[in-house]
């Protein structure tokens, strides 16, 4: 089944159901309303001239036309191709070129950056070209930028006018419509360059569909669930764990904004009556800490999903007791295996949901490794790899980074450290490169990380390794206080003197207001690495 059949059958059964609420933009839809659309963009956009297997850029925040363009490219075979919202010139010259865009998708501007300022200036033939027939020295594939709205830059076609010519492509979208088959490449998803530069990793209908519906499924959505989703729809989080567990069960999307407020997401929840809520964890530590939590009537959530990165066992506990999320998990998974391979059901005992990320998912096969390959006892720390339908198709056009990644015999290599216990629980330990290596023991910074949220004062914290002369590396700590709250490093390193081993307790504690973030809210180690290792000269 592909995802425009499956959307089709789901709207067919719950036609009348919200399928999609878009509070900024003052959109709600029925199942039905959006189906008709979806159908109306996917002749439009072939219309225009694209046709399958043809990659169609996106580059916008969280809007209605990012959902609609989703579905449309999948009814018709389009690759659509996820571009970060926070990308400047230069990264969005990559993600183009990397991939041969025959059109973008463009938002006029998304907080302070002017998305058309930029692409102006890199291609200066815009100004002067037909709308639809760009020819541009420097992006030779790219035909067409459509920007939203109504009143578009020059050169540029609108995004309401493309939809008002439909009619022209009906029939070869009709046609195009029966050709597709399962195993179509269907998303270029870059990652979020928590580690450096994002990767494009290539998907199919068969491997997004089925892991939206299976996370759906362990989520018990139904057509009465509304699911408020404030991760980027540019990420998988959003696409698949937001997006795709809705409409396989009919179950209503709801965007609160075009970027995570965490005030915003709290309104929501009340107004819309949601019941359920994803998240990355620094988004439910915002919602926590809004200073007006307590007015809130939250008391319609059920459900959702915490995941990204490492889940404090501290923040699922509160999200449980404070939010109404009883029924609240972790997933864990990344963008190259569409994205979920490990999560629990609300069937696991409430101490294995918020301290674990759950066992490996149905039809997928996983097994934790040592350096050397060889599957690593039960309990101990070993990288995890999994098979299964989820695992990309590779990185777009990038054999050599492919091979590195997917083993001979279909094993990812996820690069993420874990342990799985006899009766299948996994930890996230943390990223194989994250680990710290200090006078030869291995620290693992989840660990310290972990201990240093029970620190009544702190409200989040990372920590890692920064190069040392004497140890080979050394625990540094990066510190975001609660509000009103001041501290000094020695008072956190008294606070883990005698509770953890000495070598774990961090030698360097620094203030911040923030972590350099990704757009998907996960905070970027090397950045901080790099900027530590330059303070301490
Ligand atoms: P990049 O690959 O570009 O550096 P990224 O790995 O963060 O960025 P994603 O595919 O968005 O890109 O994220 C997947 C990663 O997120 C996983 O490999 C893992 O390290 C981390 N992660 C996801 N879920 C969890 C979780 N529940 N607990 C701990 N870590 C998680
Ligand atoms: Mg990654």
């Amino acid at each position: 089944m592909t995802i425009g059949q499956n959307f089709e059958e789901v709207a067919a059964r719950h036609g009348n159901r919200d399928a999609l609420v878009v509070r900024h933009q003052d959109i709600r839809w029925s199942y039905a309303e959006m189906n008709a659309k979806a159908d109306q963009l996917a002749a439009a956009l072939v219309a225009q001239g694209l046709t399958k297997g043809d990659r169609i850029g996106i580059w916008s925040p969280n809007r209605y036309e990012w959902v609609l363009t989703q579905y449309a490219t999948a009814k018709v075979g389009l690759v659509l191709v996820n571009i970060n919202p926070a990308y400047r010139v230069s990264e969005l010259d990559y993600a183009l070129n990397k991939v041969g865009c025959k059109a973008l998708i463009l938002s006029p501007q998304f907080k302070t950056s002017n998305y058309v300022e930029m692409v102006q200036s890199l291609i200066p033939e815009l100004d002067k070209a037909t709308p639809g027939a760009l020819e541009s020295a420097r992006f030779p594939a790219l035909k067409m930028l459509i920007q939203l709205g109504p009143e578009p830059a020059p050169g540029m076609l609108s995004f309401d006018e493309v939809m008002s010519r439909a009619d022209e492509g009906r029939a070869e979208a009709e046609k195009l419509a029966q050709t597709l088959t399962p195993d179509d490449p269907i998303n270029i998803q870059f990652t979020s360059g928590t580690t450096g530069s994002p990767k494009g990793a290539t998907l199919t209908h068969r491997n997004i569909l089925n892991n939206g519906y299976f996370i759906g499924e362990y989520m018990k959505l139904g057509p009465e669930d509304r699911l408020c989703i404030p991760v980027p729809l540019y990420h998988c989080f959003g696409m698949v764990l937001g997006n795709l567990a809705c409409t396989t069960h009919g179950s209503a999307m709801i965007y609160p904004d075009e970027a995570f407020e965490p005030g915003a997401v709290l309104k929501t929840v009340q107004e819309e009556k949601c019941t359920a809520l994803h998240g990355v964890p620094t988004m439910f530590i915002a919602e926590l800490a809004h200073p007006d939590f307590k007015s809130f009537d939250l008391s319609s959530l059920r459900t959702g999903i915490m995941a990204g990165s490492p889940c404090p066992m501290e923040v699922m506990k509160r999200v449980v007791s404070e939010m109404h999320m009883s029924e609240v998990t972790i997933a864990y998974g990344m963008t190259e295996t569409s994205p979920v391979s490990f999560m629990s059901t609300t069937a696991d005992p409430l101490e294995r949901r918020v301290s674990t990320v759950g066992r490996i998912f149905p039809h997928l096969e996983v097994k934790a490794v040592d350096g050397d390959g060889n599957v690593v006892p039960v309990g101990q720390p070993g990288e995890l790899c999994t098979r299964g339908y989820s695992v990309m198709k590779g990185y777009w056009n990038d054999e050599e980074r492919t091979a590195e990644s997917i083993d001979a015999d279909g094993f990812m290599h996820t690069g993420d450290l874990g342990t799985i216990d006899a009766e299948g629980y996994c930890n996230i330990v943390g990223r194989v490169k994250d680990m710290i290596i200090r006078g030869g023991e291995n620290v693992y910074p989840r660990e310290v990380e972990e201990f240093l949220y029970r620190h009544p004062k702190i409200a989040d914290v990372q920590c890692f390794g920064v190069p040392d002369e004497r140890f080979g590396e050394e625990l540094c700590a990066w510190v975001v206080l609660k509000p009103g709250e001041t501290a000094d490093q020695e008072e956190i390193r008294d606070f883990c003197r005698g509770q953890i081993a000495h070598y774990k307790i961090p030698r360097y504690v620094k203030f911040v207001e923030a972590f350099p973030m990704t757009v998907t809210g996960k905070a970027q180690k090397f950045v901080m690495r790099e900027q530590m290792t330059g303070e301490l000269g």
